[in-house]
């Protein structure tokens, strides 16, 4: 990855936030949610109003294009670049104040939209445009975007919220967006220039901001007339410039309303007023089936009048998707439907009932083609019906195979009364094109997402999206639609602009110039100025304007420097390296695997409720989170980095920073295996870097300890008391001297206990083997009181700490050891069971790579199958009664406090200790998805502010220890020994395995 040609040095000072220009962190934002790639130049945190300035001037001195960014979330690659990417999320990201009286918050730009909600549910209001993407995208992208969502229909879009913005424009630095009048007579209009209340802040050049606004007065009322009578007749257009609000009213500009939609185009937003609403007190769904698409399109109409919140829509291949992977949803979708609208009603509880009510009635009037109506009853059966809606994605980004699904034409918007013709005659384009793709959306607004499969490494492909492209836009411009109605132009539909708006197209090229003639904000989106070619230089050598257009789309765009089909992330020229997978799997699979990574930023989202990335919710360094590894993994696949020693050591610094949790498996809709693949890249470079000696010392973990090495392992535990020796460990070992540590036993679990008619094979772990052996006693008593004989083998480790470091001959040894043993215990009907559930995820998730002969995958497939934990399995056995229940009670005065750990989070046996506690008589609190932290050796090891280590660990655990203070528990229950060991050191609460609870009782 070439480096840039300027140098970023005294910008970077200049900061109080950070700029880097490391390949890895270069590689981490040369995406979005789109299908294209360019890498930036440069990166930029900026922390202030100020910091962001300062960036605006030097990029216009040295005439580097600068390009805003949120979460990324996009699909139309508009926040990518080859200048400056700015990253307001990471830490201009507060909710500043709310305004309870007059309904209006004001927020930094990188605020996330359910963070922002979540706020002013406090005060029971809410902000209403709802964007698919809402639990990670930012205010600042969706108001460049002008997002919208499901509720549009009653809602509207961003732009209907916007009171005021803060913006830096190069023309005019720091100023307030808002209404303005452009008369000249409105003395106090003219007064107000200068940003209210700003006098502490940069100075703002009025002379500037008048001259801005003469210009936007000098254009052409006859051209803004003929804009206004250009536009669509869908009730949504999101593309180019919004200047019907704009100018909407005489005499006055609405430059919030023009900045909205602009796309990081006209100006950088670092500050924003929003109006807010009182939140509905209620929200009942409907769904209403029906056999034609006519059919459909005409209940949409009758829908309408009766003031609906969403009404959706979801075609024949959608459900039909939707039944074959979740056969239980079949009940949702009658036989013979080809079309279903998901129509929710909100207001006061009485005002949503009479609406339900008047669409019941509607609807036994109009019977035509309708194959059924279902209410959700109860918010279960809502939330029931929302999952038909909401499924369909998730099933369409792991469809196995080369193509993926691919925006372009995702976002087409018609008037409510075409869609039936749109709908059909969409279908006739995609079979005759042999294609099947899924058709959804706001079918309130007429607004309709698909995006069929392709495989844009074939040419074949490629120039079948520009065909498809120009037919349906053909098909959306007979019927007077609009070819995006929220997710905007960028790289994917700029090109067709120019035909888009025929002759007013010169309108949003002046608009551009009056806001930045100089092309630096994004250049080549939406408009380039007036008289300026779009000759902003690149890092690859080519100008932003020879970036290669193709397709029929170039014919329609003869004005504007970006082509839907260049710059493709995975295009024809795409090529990978061969890259081993020395943790085991199959060849090309890690390839494979990486790739399934389509940027959506889902894994970004701070939010506690969602079981993401907890390092990154606690740290916000791009390259904890999921898609920013990953991103470096794919650089690292494609050969953008170099091959020096120094360079691969940087990336795998950057590549530690995970702590194998799997979180991000669960709300991934690809769901790809982050950990795995970082864990394997490690281990590549570390190959050809040699692996360090810290991390060696910590994969010895992985092997069983030699029974006569086990008392001295005992007596170095005691002098783990000692800081002098733990000074010592430190630096030759690079284990923190601040890190708990676990003790070892003087004698090493060793016994089975196979007296009893049904076998189970118990896999104890390095922690009940050689740290506590009696909690594996304990656990094979409890399993052996239910009748079971218990074999196990001290040598039933887990190569977690081997995976963790990359360490291919740790855990291809460790993997050997276990398939031996595993080979000879397992016998038909035999169960596996862990007490541990880090050891059941590795051995699942990662041994299991390992067995790849055929009879091996025999064994890989029954160990999956008979896998549980500990706490599942005596559950089950109290439930049935072969395990009769305890003789004592627990003391009344007890009170237990469960952590659920990260590696049962997406296993049906999450809640089974909590179940078994309370039905034994506990008193237990359970705590459910946060993270200690600790995971392992991860927490050892020193670290450093953006390494991983000790310092991170607490942070990311901090938010876990203060829930579990409050609690005022007396005893920690959790099944992980990590965990109990973290929690322990930082809550001075005891903390035992749920089997020690258990047990107690006995
Ligand atoms: C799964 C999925 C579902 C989606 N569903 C919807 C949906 O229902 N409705 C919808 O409208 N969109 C949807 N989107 C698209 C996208 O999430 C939204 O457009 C979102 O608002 C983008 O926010 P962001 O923070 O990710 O912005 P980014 O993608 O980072 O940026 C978007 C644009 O905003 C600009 N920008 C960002 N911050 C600033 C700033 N401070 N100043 C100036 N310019 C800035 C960027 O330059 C870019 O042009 C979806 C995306 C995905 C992946
Ligand atoms: S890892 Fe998954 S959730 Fe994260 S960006 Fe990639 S596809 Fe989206
Ligand atoms: S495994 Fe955990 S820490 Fe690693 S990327 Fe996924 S969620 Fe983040």
């Amino acid at each position: 990855m070439e480096n840039s040609k300027h140098d970023f040095e005294p910008l970077r000072t200049l900061l109080s936030g950070e700029l880097s220009t490391a390949a890895p962190v270069r590689a981490m934002y040369s995406t979005d949610a789109s299908p294209y790639k360019i890498v930036p130049q440069a990166v930029a945190f900026p922390a202030s109003k100020e910091d962001v300035t300062q960036i605006m001037e030097w990029a216009k001195e040295h005439k580097v294009p600068i390009h805003g960014r949120g979460t990324g979330s996009g699909l139309t690659g508009a926040c990518i670049g080859s200048g400056i990417v700015i990253d307001f999320k990471r830490y201009m990201n507060k909710v500043l104040s709310v305004d309870v009286d007059n309904k209006t918050v004001t927020v930094e730009p990188g605020v996330v939209l359910s963070v922002l909600n979540l706020e002013l549910s406090k005060y029971n209001l809410f902000f209403p445009p709802d964007p698919a993407s809402g639990d990670y995208c930012t205010l600042g992208g969706m108001i460049s975007n002008n997002s919208s969502g499901a509720r549009s229909v009653k809602y509207g879009a961003t732009i209907d919220y916007i009171e005021s913005l803060k913006v830096i424009t190069p023309v005019t630095g720091l100023m307030e967006a808002r209404v303005y009048s452009l008369s000249g007579t409105d003395k106090k209009s003219e007064s107000q220039l200068s940003v209210a209340g700003e006098s502490s802040e940069l100075e703002p050049n009025d002379a500037n901001v008048k001259s801005l606004l003469s210009a936007l007065e000098n254009l052409s009322q006859e051209d803004i007339r003929i804009f206004k009578e250009s536009l669509p007749d869908a009730p949504k257009n999101c593309c180019g410039y919004r200047l019907e609000r704009a100018f909407a009213k005489d005499n006055s500009v609405d430059l919030g309303a023009l900045i909205c939609s602009s796309e990081g185009t006209l100006a950088l937003i670092t500050e924003a007023t929003l109006n807010i609403l009182p939140l509905p007190e209620e929200r009942l769904v409907t769904l209403l089936n029906f056999s034609s698409l006519k059919a459909m399109s005409k209940a949409v109409e009758l829908i309408l009048p009766l003031d609906p919140s969403a009404v959706e829509v979801m075609d024949h291949v959608f459900l039909n998707l939707v039944v074959k992977n979740y056969p239980h949803l079949k009940t949702y979708v009658p036989d013979n439907t080809v079309a279903q609208l998901l129509v929710e009603m909100d207001g006061t509880k009485e005002e949503a009932e009479a609406k339900v009510s008047a669409l019941h009635n509607l609807f036994k009037k109009h019977t035509d083609d309708l194959t059924g109506v279902i209410e959700a009853k109860n918010t279960a059966e809502q939330e029931q019906l929302w999952k038909v809606r909401k499924s369909a994605l998730p099933i369409l980004f792991t469809l196995d195979g080369p193509g993926q699904i691919t925006p372009f034409i995702e976002d087409v918007s018609v008037a409510p009364a075409q869609l039936g013709v749109y709908l059909e005659k969409l279908h006739a384009i995609f079979e005759e094109k042999g294609l099947e793709s899924a058709v959804y959306g706001h079918a309130g607004e007429g607004n309709l997402h698909t995006r069929p499969i392709l495989n844009l490494r074939l040419q074949k492909d490629v120039d079948l999206m520009a065909e498809l492209a120009d037919k349906i836009f053909d098909l959306v411009s007979e019927l007077n639609g609009s070819i995006s109605g929220e997710h905007g132009d960028g790289r994917l539909r700029t090109s067709f602009l120019p035909a888009f708006y025929k002759k007013s197209y010169g309108l949003l090229k002046e608009v551009k110039t009056i806001f930045d003639p100089e092309n630096i904000l994004n250049p080549g989106i939406i408009a380039t100025p007036k008289n300026i070619g779009p000759l902003i230089e690149r890092q690859d050598g080519l100008t932003e304007n020879q970036s290669g257009l193709t397709g029929n789309q170039s014919e329609s765009c003869t004005d504007c420097s970006v082509s839907m089909t260049s710059d493709l992330r995975m295009g024809p020229g795409y090529k990978t390296r061969q890259i081993p997978a020395p943790l085991g799997g199959s060849k090309g699979s890690l390839a494979r695997a990486i790739e399934k990574c389509h940027g959506c930023g889902n894994c970004t989202t701070p939010l506690e409720n969602i079981p993401m990335c907890p390092l990154f919710k606690a740290t916000g360094i791009p390259q904890s989170s999921p898609r920013g590894k990953l991103n470096i993994a794919q650089a690292l696949l494609v050969g953008d980095f170099g091959r020096e020693q120094k360079d691969e050591e940087e990336i795998i610094d950057y590549l530690s920073l995970c702590l194998g949790c799997g979180l991000c498996e669960i709300n991934c809709p690809s769901k790809v295996e982050t950990s795995q693949i970082v864990n394997q890249l490690r281990s590549v470079l570390k190959n050809r870097t040699g692996m360090p000696l810290k991390d060696k010392i910590l994969s010895l973990l992985s092997q069983p300890l030699p029974s006569i090495a086990q008392p001295f392992a005992a007596v170095g535990s005691v002098m783990n008391k000692s800081s002098l020796f733990r000074k010592f460990l430190e630096t030759t070992t690079s284990i923190s001297s601040k890190a708990p540590l676990f003790k070892f036993a003087p004698v090493k679990l060793s016994k089975s206990n196979e007296s009893g008619k049904r076998k189970v094979v118990y896999f104890p772990d390095i922690y009940a083997v050689s740290c506590d052996p009696s909690l594996g006693y304990k656990t094979m008593n409890l399993i052996h009181k239910a009748g079971y004989s218990v074999y196990t083998n001290p040598d039933l480790i887990a190569a977690t700490p081997g995976f963790a470091k990359g360490d291919a001959q740790s855990a291809k040894a460790a993997s050997h050891i276990v398939r031996k043993i595993l080979t000879k215990a397992i016998t038909p009907g035999t169960k596996l069971l862990f007490s541990e559930p880090t050891a059941m995820r590795t051995v699942l998730h990662e041994h299991l790579q390992f067995f790849v002969k055929k009879d091996e995958q025999q064994l890989s497939k029954t160990i999956t199958e008979i896998s549980t934990t500990v706490t599942d399995f005596l559950l089950q056995a109290i439930e049935d009664g072969s395990l009769k229940a305890p003789v004592v009670a627990p003391s009344k005065n007890t009170t237990v406090v469960y952590h659920s750990p990260c590696h049962l989070i997406d296993t049906k046996e999450e809640k089974s200790a909590v179940k078994l506690l309370k039905m034994v008589g506990y008193n237990i609190e359970p705590l459910m998805k946060r993270c200690c932290g600790l995971a392992g050796t991860f927490g050892l090891q020193r670290g450093e502010e953006n390494t991983a280590g000790y310092e991170i660990s607490v942070k990311t655990g901090q938010p876990l220890f203060d829930d579990i203070i409050a609690t005022k528990a007396d005893i920690i229950a959790c099944e992980c020994s990590s965990c109990r060991l973290q929690l322990e050191h930082n809550t001075n609460i005891t903390a035992l395995h749920p089997i020690e609870l258990l047990f107690k009782l006995y």
